[in-house]
């Protein structure tokens, strides 16, 4: 992709006027480019294939097509694309985490994890990370749909950072583009796959505080990138009308939700939005969810030593979701994956011991659901989940107010 020049001192680029990515432009936009350069129309088609079927985003590479469409292309780009800023790697090979400069200076992180196929992965236990798969293993993306979150969740380090800005859904895309054509020469073992097997939106920010950007990607990475539906994990901290939006959704994704305590009082606490939307209407709207979609839902719980760790909160777990089914099956509708918390600078908080997480566990199993504990991944290059904060950037925006304003369409 065409990299504008920089700011000598700061570093940062100017934000893109139009598009911040090729994978922002429209197809009426593409359509009047191509006839703006006098070319036939295929060359719109020939320019996704290079996109979504070979992931390829930068216009040099795309040596088929005439230099006068790139040029205009590249034109209409100026200031766009993503520049992979910085790549870490940790857990010998199996964990990589990518730093994306974004136009206008701010960055996001994208989280690689590499999985070898069942029988030599150590035990299963990401369950959102995609199903175990015979004789081919796993490659998974975990990718940012904001630079920083407005929703200061007290235990997380993209909250306490704040928020900047929305992505675009081509930003969004982009960054799955970027790591897959990387992935041939970043594999371990020749076992693990030369494409992403899973994309989850769990990196940083809220995806349904940024809904439009989050679907499109979630279609493109669907329509365009090849990737089926229930290769797609959405994350969310809770926002009731997102739920009420993936109800209702044609894609068929897999949607996570983030409970963290199983009392208002407690989650008051550690997830401020559950005072605009607490946890009664939250499982009301993750059941209306089951109902029109009949697919599982995963549960996020991080634990965290001496604060949410307790009986009492695994037992009332496990009370208020063993009651979720399938309405067809009548099998269990929640799933849930505990995550021992990973510590997060400037904040005096512990993971749980080795023997809270397995009573933990044990108690909310003792109500029939299925439980799972994610194996800590990326943490000597703070990677794992809820580490993801860049210190590159401008300072983001805290909240104001402990409380989130409450949207009028949720009071219903
Ligand atoms: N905003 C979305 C998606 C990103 S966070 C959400 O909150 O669901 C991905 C997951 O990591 C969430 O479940 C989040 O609560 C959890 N998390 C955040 N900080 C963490 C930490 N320090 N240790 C373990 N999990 C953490
Ligand atoms: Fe935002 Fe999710 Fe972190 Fe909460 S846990 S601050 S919603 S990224």
């Amino acid at each position: 992709m065409v990299q504008p020049a920089s700011h000598p001192v700061t570093g940062a680029r100017p934000a893109a006027a139009g598009p911040r990515s090729l994978y922002d432009l429209e197809a009426a936009e593409l359509a009047r480019l191509v006839e703006e350069a006098g070319e036939p129309s295929y060359r719109a088609r020939q320019l996704l294939r290079w996109l979504d079927r070979r992931k390829v985003a930068e216009l040099e590479a795309m040596t088929d097509l005439p230099a006068g469409f790139r040029a205009r292309l590249a034109e209409r780009l100026a200031g766009a694309g993503l520049v992979l800023e910085r790549h870490q790697v940790g857990d010998a090979g199996w964990t990589h985490k990518f730093l994306f400069g974004l136009p206008g200076g701010d960055s996001v992180e994208s989280v690689l994890m590499l999985y070898p196929p069942v029988g030599q992965a150590p035990e299963h236990e990401d369950w959102e990370a995609g199903p175990p798969s015979g004789r081919q293993g796993r490659a998974t993306l975990c990718i940012s749909t904001q630079a920083g979150c407005a929703m200061g969740c007290t235990f997380c380090a993209t909250g306490q950072f704040g928020f900047t800005r929305n992505l675009s859904s081509g930003e969004v895309v982009e960054q799955v583009a970027r790591v897959w054509a990387l992935l041939g020469q970043l594999r371990p073992a020749p076992s693990v796959p030369d494409h992403l097997t899973n994309v989850v939106f769990m990196g940083m920010g809220e995806p349904f505080a940024n809904p439009a950007a989050t679907w499109g990607a979630a279609w493109r990475l669907h329509q365009g990138l090849g990737l089926s539906a229930r290769a797609i994990t959405i994350s969310t901290v809770g926002l009731v009308p997102g739920i009420r939006r993936a109800a209702h959704e044609a894609l068929p994704v897999n949607l996570a939700v983030s409970i963290h305590a199983a009392t208002d009082e407690l989650r008051d606490q550690l997830v401020p939005v559950n005072r605009s939307w607490p946890i009664g209407e939250l499982l009301g709207a993750v059941r209306a969810y089951v109902a029109a979609t009949r697919r599982r839902v995963s549960f996020e719980y991080a634990l965290i030593g001496d604060l949410n760790d307790g009986l009492d909160q695994a037992d009332e777990l496990g009370r208020l979701l063993a009651p979720l089914r399938v309405p067809s099956s009548g099998g269990h509708a929640a799933h849930v994956n505990l995550i021992p918390y990973n510590p997060t600078p400037g904040l005096d908080l512990r993971p749980p011991s080795r023997g809270a997480v397995r009573r933990f566990r044990d108690a909310v199993a003792a109500h029939g659901l299925p439980v799972s504990v994610r194996a800590n991944r990326g943490v000597g290059i703070d990677a794992a989940c809820g580490q993801l904060r860049t210190s590159v950037g401008r300072e983001g925006r805290r909240p104001q107010a402990p409380l989130p304003p409450r949207p009028a369409e949720a009071s219903g």
